[in-house]
């Protein structure tokens, strides 16, 4: 006999989880599947940031002189491979595109109410998984360091501009900062600390967390490939070794992966990666670290984890499933190194995740227009562990029939289509 439920919901990352506890919640009975364990890809290695502050998205530069210094590809927070622009190139288009200013305010808008509600959200869920989920996110803030008069000053115009999204934030002298954090570099003469923005100590432990809570209230998480999904007169099947299985409903939330499924179901969205690369260092000597910190002219991230302290990179071009070239790292370790006293690397090699992204930066997140049942919750980009729980109320309000919390129609894939 076919198992059944009522909703499928494929990937067991922080959106596919945050997906399956909401639905959970409103009575309906899910089958999360995934072929790996909750939280072991990209919402593994991210560097655990819960972004209240993310509501301004990450953007092509339109200067020219930028462009020509990208277009050089030494810079460390964002190379590409040569080989993979032929394919990128007409998505990196769409990027510089919806990068002009009036288009990044339509993100920003669209963004601003997720980020508004994504603390509440994982709070909600680390109050209902307990000690241990509590134990796994710290709520310092954190630190976006800055090096010069001039980057300190556009930063403090985009923190009043995040202010008046609502966002928490403190303008730091250097020695403020030194204050925090008495290790890091005199270079630093000061930096925004965001302080309504907590860090997760282990964001794939934390992602597993929430999927055990799933289980524990009588979920189902089975071991399965999303790619052999088909739509029956009754809904959808997924045929995994152990028997098929059906539902009325079901939602791709594969991260990266999500056009493995979405394309050959004929849906052309443009949807690409931008990868990333961690390693974890031991702090030197007597250094430690208790603010995750941002360096914008180092392009990197230095984040405190239960592992040691992870350094995560900027952004790579490439070709999803190209093997992994982390020249950024051993870019902006010297740069690191110089923020802050690291000792050694405590990983054999470097980590490599691939941020799922739409050209305006907003993700999908809603009913697939041209197939009764199927919905979408993926292309989180830079933010997929913030909104992970958000994105899962959201979709759970829709496809349960609630009210939603905001107008859900500027995350529909529909979007590209004109
Ligand atoms: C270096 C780096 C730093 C980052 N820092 C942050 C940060 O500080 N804060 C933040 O909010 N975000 C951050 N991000 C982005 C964030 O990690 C992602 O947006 C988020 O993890 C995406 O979550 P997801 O659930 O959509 O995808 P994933 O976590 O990748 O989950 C997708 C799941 O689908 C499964 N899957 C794929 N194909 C199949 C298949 N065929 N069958 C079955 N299962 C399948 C995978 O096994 C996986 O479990 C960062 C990303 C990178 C790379």
């Amino acid at each position: 006999m076919n198992l059944r439920a009522d909703v499928i919901v494929l990937g067991a990352g922080m959106v596919g989880v945050g997906v399956a506890l909401n639905l959970q919640k409103r009575g309906r009975d899910v089958v999360l599947i995934d072929r790996r364990g909750a939280g072991e890809e990209t919402s593994f290695g991210n560097a655990g940031l819960i972004q209240r502050e993310a509501v301004i998205p990450y953007t092509f530069p339109r200067e020219f002189g930028t462009i020509l210094s990208y277009a050089m590809n030494n810079r460390r927070d964002a190379v590409y491979h040569l080989s993979a622009l032929p394919r990128v190139a007409p998505w990196l288009f769409r990027y510089w595109r919806e990068s002009a200013p009036e288009r990044i305010a339509r993100s920003a808008d669209a963004l601003a109410p997720l980020m508004a509600e994504c603390v509440k959200e994982h709070d909600a869920l680390i109050a209902e998984a307990g000690g241990k989920a509590a134990s796994l996110v710290y709520q310092k803030g954190w630190l976006k360091c800055l090096r010069s008069e001039e980057s300190m000053r556009d930063a403090i115009a985009e923190a009043k501009l995040l202010g008046e999204y609502g966002v928490d934030y403190a303008v730091l002298t250097g020695a403020e900062v030194r204050k925090l954090e008495p290790h890091v570099s005199d270079a630093v003469i000061g930096a925004i600390h965001f302080r309504g923005s907590p860090t997760s100590a282990d964001p794939g432990a934390l992602t597993k967390t929430y999927a055990e809570l799933f289980v524990q209230r009588g979920g189902r998480f089975l071991k399965g490939d999303a790619r052999r999904l088909s739509q029956e007169a009754s809904g959808w099947r997924v045929a995994l070794e152990s028997g098929p299985i059906e539902a009325r409903d079901v939602v791709v939330a594969l991260g990266p992966w999500s056009d493995d499924v979405f394309r050959p179901l004929g849906y052309d969205i443009p949807f690409a990666v931008k990868r990333g690369y961690h390693m974890h260092y031991a702090g030197k000597g007597n250094a430690t670290l208790g603010h995750s910190l941002h360096d914008a002219h180092g392009g990197f991230a230095l984040v405190p984890m239960s592992k040691g302290i992870r350094l995560t990179t900027g952004v790579e071009f490439a070709d999803r499933d190209a093997p992994p070239t982390p020249v950024q790292l051993a870019r902006a370790e010297p740069f690191a190194r110089a923020l802050f006293p690291l000792g050694e690397r405590l990983d054999e090699k470097p980590w490599m995740g691939r941020r799922p992204c739409l050209p305006d930066m907003v993700p999908v997140i809603g009913r697939a227009e041209r197939h009764r049942g199927l919905w979408f919750a993926f292309g989180h980009a830079h933010h997929g562990f913030t909104l992970g729980p958000v994105t899962g109320r959201l979709l759970a309000e829709m496809m349960t029939g609630q009210t939603p919390f905001t107008d859900p129609s500027r995350y529909s894939a529909e979007r590209f289509r004109h």
